[in-house]
């Protein structure tokens, strides 16, 4: 309901291509919120900034950041204005824009003491969203895979907040992430591995992190197939009718929390932890592009390493391909286990659940899994 009025207020029945003031209209809107929503982060960061994060914040640069987001909006804003007939994109942008600049805009001073109490990671949801539309929104645009498919899809938003309620709690969702592994390495002592691992080239143990992530990645992933109660929960992940980069953090939380945690009890007992933080960072960014529309696939790679269509297999509601291409990273890891899937050159034509139907919106699928089910 709210993304069919959302969709009315902003969009219209002019051309969206390039040169319409439809995109430029859309990166001011964008920029605009950013902008907005760092700025307040800078007037409350022991509220709003994760406590994990922010002794890593280069400051200069990120101030430097949160100017050329506000500015962005402001260019975009006007460019837009000067080319689209319907401007609400356009001054939406310039208003964010323009109270992030009448609160302090990037030079707001922080000045408490920043300790260690509850917060909510603004911060992340802002920085990842912008890192991760910039890097996988223009290539969708660019090259899809499915021409016909708009970045504004039906249950945009829906994926939108599903983004934010994985990074929004970042602080509670870490810390049980982290629970099992920390538990188990502090009772489990392999030190006799890890120390074997630690002497190979950096290089090789990344790649073995990667081997080892998506082995315990798979076993866990099957299972939320397979065991009916678990199913209950990774439907939501399946439940997406077109796919995009957004698309990938549709995920029930606790499914987020079950997945993350149990790939790193295997990687904190072999790998050391700067092998971990480069898999977090790869990760984000493999899975993520394995959802996107990109239609563009290195063939000679396809065998080894994951590219968005084999993903795609993954989530087609076709008979001949449900339950089959579980891994995230390495294709292999189905052939050897026999849930490979993968017809040449060919994309699936539809996506989502077989025979099965979901709640709308995010409230509805959250509690979906633990409502009791009617006899069949
Ligand atoms: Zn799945
Ligand atoms: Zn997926």
């Amino acid at each position: 309901m709210l993304e069919h009025k959302i969709n009315q207020i902003f969009g219209d029945d002019e051309p969206g291509g390039f040169g319409t003031g439809w995109w430029s209209g859309v990166l001011s809107a964008f920029f605009g919120v950013l902008g907005f929503g760092a700025v307040i982060c800078l007037h409350f960061p022991q509220l709003l900034s994760s406590p994990e994060l922010r002794p890593h914040y280069p400051m200069h640069l990120i101030r430097l950041l949160i100017q050329a987001v506000i500015g962005g909006a402001i260019i975009f804003g006007v460019i837009s204005a000067m080319l689209r007939k319907k401007k609400v994109l356009a001054l939406t942008g310039m208003l964010f824009a323009l109270g992030a600049t009448l609160l302090g805009g990037a030079s707001v001073p922080i000045n408490e003491d920043l300790g260690n109490g509850p917060a909510i990671g603004l911060d992340w949801f802002l920085l990842d969203m912008l890192l991760m539309t910039l890097i996988f929104s223009p290539i969708e645009v660019l090259w899809p895979a499915y021409p016909r498919q708009s970045v504004f899809r039906s249950e945009w938003l829906n994926d939108i907040v599903y983004f934010l309620s994985t990074h929004l709690p970042i602080q509670i969702t870490s810390f049980l992430i982290l629970l099992p592994a920390t538990q188990l390495t502090s009772t489990l002592n392999v030190a006799v591995i890890s120390e074997a691992v630690g002497k190979l080239p950096w290089l090789v143990q990344f790649l073995l992190a990667i081997l080892v992530a998506d082995l315990a990645q798979y076993f866990i992933h099957r299972a939320f197939h397979k065991v009916p109660f678990m199913w209950r929960f990774h439907s939501i992940h399946h439940s997406s009718k077109a796919l995009d980069w957004i698309a990938g953090s549709r995920a029930h939380l606790v499914e987020d929390v079950v997945v993350r945690g149990g790939i790193l009890i295997p990687m904190m007992l072999v790998f050391p932890q700067s092998i971990n933080v480069a898999y977090l960072f790869f990760v984000n960014f493999h899975a993520t592009w394995a959802h996107c529309n990109f239609g563009p696939t290195v063939k000679w790679l396809e065998p080894y390493l994951i590219q968005p269509r084999f993903h795609h297999w993954h989530h087609t509601s076709q008979v001949e391909s449900i339950d089959k291409n579980f891994a995230i990273h390495f294709p292999w890891i189905d052939r050897i286990f026999g849930t490979y899937y993968f017809p040449k050159d060919k994309w699936p034509d539809t996506y989502g659940l077989h025979e099965e139907k979901l709640p709308h919106g995010f409230w509805g699928q959250f509690f979906y899994p633990l409502t009791p089910r009617k006899p069949a």
